[in-house]
């Protein structure tokens, strides 16, 4: 057996132990999934052991090195490990913004003690982390971001606010662009900073949506004591660590919605509600579109594979997690939209977890904001037509 093959095997036979088989069906809505933190109360005692036991093998985030906590794979075995995933239907054990977004900026831009304090606590899913970047007047132009923090020798001092923070009233830290210099250039005076939301003068206020659901809060700052030592990059350079995070935040945000994300395919949902005649879905009309969204789907997954083997050979992922974003987020709202006409009458039930396969019009609701988070898709499009195709800004 050569290396590939007994990484796989021995993969296979430690999901077989250790999955416990009701984690083990995709996730039927975002309330199923687990995002660990100080006061999260897990659904079940499957769902805490699936995230200790993954936690402990570090593949939580299977790609960091060892030595923070994460499972040191290299690109193949990751890929191995993700198929062995998706072959058994596993639930992602934990969904967090410190894996997706903050982790991979510590490692890139992150002091030796700052990866020590936090990235482990990450891996374990201990502290749940909120995004503290949109300000009522700055989203796409985040750079006009007006958040202070005063120096007061050994530490800052932080006022002003933020919107749109995704789930802030249940963050335990917070990563947060604040302004160090009101002096400099706009991009120039801002730092990224860390603190922990519990500290005295933090407050949220939840903002209620159309779904009916408040994911997201105003998140004030009234006197916040912030230190020094918790800035990621050099003071004043914060832009460049905010950016290098949001081509991550993009990246999973596009990627979200994939079947090979733990969703269950649209043609599978279809054919359990409508059945079949002679093998094939009996709405013919539906049928095609769910074939042409699959496609589509298969073609962003095979390329975001192939983006990443360059990734790996050297080459930055910069504009294209634009055009990830774009794409992901375009198809994911095509998924809610193909859900829905499965559904039929029955995809209009309101209350509940579940219509059919967990699809709910909340969910279809809430894609709607997918074209807005993590930059919107107007800015990813500019992005696309002057870096990837050097179109005339
Ligand atoms: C579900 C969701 C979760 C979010 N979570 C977070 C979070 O956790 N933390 C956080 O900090 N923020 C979060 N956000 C905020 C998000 O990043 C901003 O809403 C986004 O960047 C857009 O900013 P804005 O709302 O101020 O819109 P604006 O920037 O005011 O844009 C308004 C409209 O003008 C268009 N526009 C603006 N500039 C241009 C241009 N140059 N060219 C063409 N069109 C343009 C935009 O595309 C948009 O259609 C979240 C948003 C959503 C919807």
């Amino acid at each position: 057996m050569n290396q590939t093959d007994s990484f796989r095997h021995e993969v296979r036979e430690w999901l077989e132990e250790n999955c416990p088989q009701s984690m083990r069906a995709p996730l039927r809505s975002e309330a199923e999934a687990c995002w660990g933190g100080r006061n999260y109360t897990f659904l079940n005692d499957d769902q805490r052991l699936w995230l200790e036991r993954m936690a402990e093998r570090g593949w939580t985030a299977p790609t960091w090195p060892r030595e923070f906590g994460g499972g040191g794979l290299d690109r193949e075995q990751n890929k191995i490990l993700k198929e062995e995933l998706a072959r058994i239907h596993a639930r992602p054990p934990l969904i967090s913004f410190g894996i997706s977004m903050l982790g991979p900026a510590l490692l890139k831009f992150g002091s030796e003690e700052l990866k020590q304090q936090h990235l482990p606590a990450i891996v374990r899913g201990e502290i749940r982390w909120a995004q503290g970047y949109s300000e009522p007047n700055a989203g796409s132009d985040l750079a006009s971001l007006q958040a202070r923090c005063e120096d007061r020798g050994d530490h800052f001092i932080l006022n002003g606010s933020k919107i749109w923070t995704s789930y802030g009233d249940l963050g335990d830290w917070m990563f947060c662009l604040v302004r160090t210099d009101t002096e400099a250039s706009k991009h120039n005076g801002i730092s990224f900073v860390m603190f922990d939301m519990a500290t005295p003068g933090v407050s949220t206020r939840p903002i209620r949506l159309i779904s009916g659901k408040s994911p997201f809060t105003e998140t004030f700052f009234a006197d916040v004591r912030v230190e020094k030592s918790q800035v990621i990059g050099e003071l004043n350079q914060g832009w460049t660590v905010a950016k290098y995070l949001l081509t991550h935040e993009r990246e999973m945000i596009g990627g979200s919605g994939l079947s090979s994300a733990g969703t269950a395919p649209v043609s599978k949902t279809a054919i359990q509600a409508l059945g079949t005649d002679n093998g094939m879905l009996s709405n013919t009309p539906l049928r095609a579109d769910i074939a042409r969204f699959e496609i589509d789907e298969r073609c962003l997954e095979l390329t975001i594979e192939r983006a990443r083997d360059e990734v790996k050979a050297g080459v930055s992922l910069g504009a294209s997690a634009s055009m990830f974003k774009y794409y992901g987020t375009e198809l994911n709202m095509r998924r809610q939209e193909l859900l829905m006409a499965i559904g039929g009458y029955d995809g209009l039930v309101w209350e509940g977890d579940a219509s059919h396969d967990g699809h709910t019009p909340r969910a279809w609701l809430r894609s709607k904001g997918n074209s807005i988070e993590g930059g919107t898709s107007e800015i990813q499009l500019n992005i696309v037509a002057k870096h990837i195709l050097g179109l005339p800004g």
